[in-house]
């Protein structure tokens, strides 16, 4: 298959202020131990736009509902990018907590373009939690399901090494062999 190539990145939300959860941080919640973040979290008003990183296929898009028993994703995105003129460049966007999204499997997004807004606080819709944006960028592989938010030992299905600070990516990120 062949890879859109991603020239440029953007911020999902504008401003875009980590007053949530930062990267790398360990959570508990309920005194349950989820382990390290894998993105960061921003803390927005419900209906704010979220928009596409930068150019790319939708490799996953779905809802996970929560409950008040147990938070979940709501609607979650994935987007696959990869860098230009590189060998190895693949990485992927995910954005989670989303209220709907307008993307689907398969679909061809470009930078800027909304996909969705940020879902209603404790809506099944949102994964039933306060209202905000779960961003985080994966250089690691994908295999067809969603990919966590946390790490904790023994997690199998991710690493820690496969995540990156998210906005620092979007920052340092230029067309450039790697
Ligand atoms: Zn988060």
């Amino acid at each position: 298959m062949a890879y859109l190539t991603t020239p440029k990145l953007a911020f999902p939300v504008d401003p875009y202020v980590v007053n949530g959860l930062p990267f790398g941080k360990r959570a508990e919640y309920n005194g349950a131990t989820w382990g390290v973040h894998l993105g960061e979290d921003l803390v927005v008003p419900a209906g704010t736009d979220v928009r596409v990183i930068g150019r790319g296929t939708v490799v996953y898009a779905a809802l996970h509902p929560g409950t008040e028993e147990k938070g979940n994703w709501g609607h979650v995105v994935i987007i696959r990018h990869k860098r230009p003129r590189s060998r190895n460049g693949i990485f992927y966007s995910l954005y989670g907590h989303l209220g709907t999204t307008f993307k689907r499997i398969g679909e061809k997004v470009d930078c800027g373009e909304p996909l969705g807004f940020i879902g209603e606080a404790n809506t099944p819709e949102n994964g039933f939690w306060p209202a905000h944006l779960h961003f985080a960028i994966s250089i690691g592989p994908f295999k067809d399901e969603v990919l966590p938010g946390y790490w904790k030992e023994g997690e199998t299905r991710t690493q820690p090494e496969w995540w990156v600070v998210p906005s620092e990516f979007i920052r340092g990120y230029e067309e450039k062999k790697n």
